[in-house]
């Protein structure tokens, strides 16, 4: 089989080509000065591109692992948690807290929507027991954005913990973790940083490591213990185990390449792409998933499948007679949806323009009524500002 020219996917996403040298440069010996200089370093551009004051602890497995890592760092049996669900990531982390022994309280709205701070507060008000709020800021399955700038502040005035799953915003829309009051926030490199899979970079606030050193059961001498990271390397300036040398080496390029950018200007280029997408997916004769343009995710274009359309036909079209990978759905999402990445280069030129043309051109192979070139054309528009009528729609 061949390698498909384009992978717009919602993670992992191709990487550039200073980032894919990083990763096929020689391998660093962990203790090397070297390294070790570099190790810092990238915490430091890490915790720039988080907007942070505070400490970044780089876990060495993928996001998941800096997800469970906050979990079990601060949420125990006694603590009861306001998990806010939108989707598939937010609703296995409300099941994995539940098999942990705490109290969730669940708040689920349907998976095209976001989360309405109004409602938090007035959650937040009647449950006063509320140590821990979770919340995803991107929810990637579904292409939806939860509205972390309210809700951070608000479980702050109520004396929470916040802790925000951010792995698919970092880098392609705003994530102010000081500002915001977010004190563990989880993100990846495979993302719109765009490197390679493997790594967690984990925001602490004050707060959040005094809540791990009251908690017992905090992981100790463990694989997924933020307090081994923060006495080894911090305190000792040894490693608790040996880190993946080759992801951190790509991961520092990756950001240096977000920096030199220019953070605003990076995040800017992911909104427009997903904008540009979904006027094309709109004036093709299709409807974005999510439910409205405020809501609707800069690092991901969910499309909603009509009616007869196999999802894994259509993927296999786009594949095959186009050369484009896009992703599929998840969870509950399955069969309903369809996404184009805008992640890293994926954001960059005419990368939404391939892949709203490889989606509606699929669908019109599959029969569905669609136009090409009013999808192609109100793409076009978008990407490069001119004022077609496409454009606004
Ligand atoms: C990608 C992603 C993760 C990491 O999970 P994987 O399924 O292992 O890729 C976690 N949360 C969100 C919101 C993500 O987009």
């Amino acid at each position: 089989m061949s390698t498909p020219a384009f992978t717009l996917t919602a993670g992992p996403v191709a990487a550039s080509p200073r980032v894919l040298a990083a990763l096929g440069a020689q391998i660093e010996y962990d203790y090397d000065p070297i390294f070790l200089e570099r190790f810092r370093a990238t915490q430091r551009k890490v915790a720039q591109i988080f907007r942070t004051e505070g400490d970044v602890v780089i876990m060495q497995g993928e996001a998941v692992l800096g997800l469970e890592a906050a979990a079990l760092g601060v949420v125990t049996p006694e603590t009861t948690v306001l998990n806010l669900v939108n989707g598939v990531y937010s609703k296995w982390f409300g099941e994995r807290l539940a098999r942990q022994g705490a109290t969730v309280i669940e708040h689920a709205v349907p998976y095209d929507s976001a989360v309405d701070p109004a409602d938090v507060e007035a959650l937040l008000r009647a449950h006063p027991e509320v140590g821990v709020v979770a919340v995803c800021h991107c929810e990637t399955p579904s292409g939806t954005l939860n509205p972390i700038a309210e809700i951070g502040p608000l479980a702050h005035a109520a004396g929470a913990l916040v802790i925000c799953d951010v792995v698919s915003s970092l880098g392609g829309t705003d994530v102010r973790v000081d500002e915001w009051g977010l004190d563990l926030c989880v993100a990846g490199p495979q993302k719109c940083l765009a490197s390679a899979p493997g790594l967690s970079m984990v925001t602490v606030s004050e707060r959040a490591w005094q809540a791990m050193r009251e908690n017992p059961a905090a992981p100790r001498r463990a694989y997924a213990s933020l307090l081994d990271w923060q006495s080894a390397w911090e305190e000792e300036g040894r490693f608790p185990y040996t880190p993946s040398v080759t992801d951190i080496v790509g991961l520092e390029a990756a950001c240096d390449e977000v920096l030199q950018t220019g953070l605003e200007a990076v995040i800017a280029r992911h909104e427009h792409a997903a904008r540009a997408a979904r006027a094309g997916i709109r004036a093709g004769g299709l409807r974005p998933w999510a439910s409205s343009e405020e809501i609707a995710a800069s690092c991901v274009t969910s499309i909603a499948l009509p009616d007869g359309v196999e999802e894994a036909q259509l993927r296999t079209l786009c594949r095959d007679r186009y050369g484009v990978v896009i992703s599929g759905a998840q969870g509950e999402l399955v069969g309903k949806l369809v996404r184009i990445g805008h992640m890293g280069i994926a954001s960059t030129s005419l990368y939404p323009l391939v892949g709203v043309a490889a989606v509606v051109g699929a669908m019109g192979d599959l029969g569905v009524p669609v136009d090409v070139g009013a999808a192609s054309a109100a793409t076009l528009a978008a990407l490069t500002g001119a004022p077609a009528a496409a454009s606004a729609r």
